[in-house]
């Protein structure tokens, strides 16, 4: 390889990961606002329980704070999916035992589970 392929090589590596940071950061701030959405249900759910014991009514409260709870649940599960995103802009991947391996791997240097 001549020296300046050397050269394009290098800048493409370097804009690639660039692009990859980017992108990466752009997932973390969207799980963050993810994160705020679920301390706001967290504040709904101590106000809605505070307000039924103020009117000494609890015969809605059970049923709002499970909407509430699914709520956070389904935020979770959000998050979860851009948390695989990222996994997949670093070109890695998740194994069933939470290691976390190149993209590529075959067998899991943790657990020895075998991708397929
Ligand atoms: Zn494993």
């Amino acid at each position: 390889m001549s020296f300046f392929d050397k050269v394009k090589q290098g800048a493409s590596e370097a804009a690639r990961k660039a692009q990859q940071t980017v992108e990466i950061t752009k997932h973390k701030t969207h799980i963050s606002l993810k994160e705020r959405e679920i301390d706001k249900i967290y504040k709904l759910i101590g106000e809605s329980v505070y307000t039924s014991y103020l009117s000494g009514d609890y015969s809605q409260v059970e049923a709002n704070v499970k909407d509430y709870c699914q709520g956070i649940a389904q935020i979770n599960q959000e998050i979860s999916e851009i948390e695989v995103k990222i996994t997949e802009v670093r070109n890695e991947k998740e194994c069933v035992c939470g290691k976390v391996v190149v993209a590529d791997t075959k067998f899991c240097s943790s657990c020895g589970h075998h991708f397929v």
